[in-house]
């Protein structure tokens, strides 16, 4: 990919454009998704989501309408007040045992009656596309073949692109989120960066992370992290995507501004790692297609 270089203040961060990755690996997985039909194989993404949350029908939609433009079909399963335990462990075995299903998403959070980590305990590590339940939690922990989480994995894919090394880096990750910032320093680990991972009881924040090679926003705070933070030359990847109220469109944990003028890198909010999410769901459909047993 050409590089292409940021406007925003003096010295220039390189953009870690995640929406122009995107949507070249989304062609890309269009292509893939053709090539499996000519075999009769139609990759299937299935969606148990609550009715009731407006926040998650809206991420459902756009992820289903983006797998709809590569040719993923799928069926979302509304899961409401009446819905009891029983049902969604059953259908998740359901899901499970289906050759045509290759993937099962779980929308977070489900309705408060129901146990959410038992169903995840409940999905099949081979439909996980999405890479958070315990099992496939544990293969990246233990090194071993598996789905992984699709935020972090659309970090270490950008690095990919760009030709980023981690290994010998030191890497500082805020935020220990399970689905987040444990699995992104865990996948850091992989690749041989020296990880250091922040949270809110963490003491001497900003001097853990003036001394990062490789910083990973993933906290929730917007522009928590300003240009002062950063060691010269670093690569910054921001993961958070805040409201702020009076501001239009969603906010980074990172201060683009004062950060563009430190850091080596940067991945913008929005257009950085936002995008890569779905594109990394996706494309974990499509390779569970590729290799199911059926085909
Ligand atoms: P989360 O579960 O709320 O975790 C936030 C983490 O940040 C926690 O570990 C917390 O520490 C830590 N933290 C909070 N305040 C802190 C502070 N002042 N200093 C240091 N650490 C602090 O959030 P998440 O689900 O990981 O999401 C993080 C951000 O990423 C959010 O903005 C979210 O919207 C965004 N996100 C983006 C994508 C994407 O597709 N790009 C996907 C998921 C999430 P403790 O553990 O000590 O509480």
């Amino acid at each position: 990919m050409a590089y292409s270089a940021n406007s925003i203040g003096g010295k220039m961060a390189q953009i870690l454009d995640g929406k122009a990755l995107s949507s070249r690996i989304r062609n890309e997985l269009a292509s893939r998704v053709e090539a499996l039909s000519e075999r009769g194989v139609v990759p299937r993404l299935d969606v148990l989501v609550a009715a009731d949350d407006p926040s998650s029908i809206t991420y459902v939609n756009m992820k289903q309408q983006w797998a709809d433009k590569i040719g993923i079909v799928g069926e979302s399963w509304q899961v409401t007040a009446d819905t009891t335990q029983d049902w969604l462990i059953d259908k998740l075995g359901e899901l499970n045992a289906d050759p045509g299903v290759h993937g099962v998403l779980l929308q977070h959070p489900l309705p408060r009656h129901l146990d959410e980590a038992a169903a995840l305990e409940a999905l099949g590590p081979g439909k996980d596309v999405d890479g958070i339940s315990p099992q496939s939690l544990g293969r990246l922990l233990t090194g071993a073949k598996g789905f992984r989480c699709a935020t972090p994995l659309g970090m270490m894919r950008l690095l990919d692109e760009y030709g980023l090394q981690c290994e010998g880096k030191h890497a500082v990750v805020i935020g220990r989120s399970v689905i987040l910032g444990k699995p992104a320093a865990l996948m850091l680990l992989e690749r041989n960066a020296t990880v250091t991972i922040c949270h809110s009881r963490t003491q001497g924040l900003q001097d853990i992370c003036r001394a990062a090679d490789l910083l990973v926003a993933a906290v929730g705070r917007a522009e928590m992290v300003t240009g002062n933070w950063i060691k010269p030359g670093a690569i910054v990847l921001d993961a958070g995507y805040n409201r702020v109220e009076g501001r239009s469109g969603d906010v980074g944990d990172v201060e683009v501004s004062s950060a563009s003028e430190a850091a080596g890198w940067i991945s913008p909010v929005p257009g950085g790692v936002g995008p890569m999410t779905v594109t990394m769901l996706l494309s974990n459909v499509v390779d569970a297609a590729e290799t199911a047993p059926s085909n």
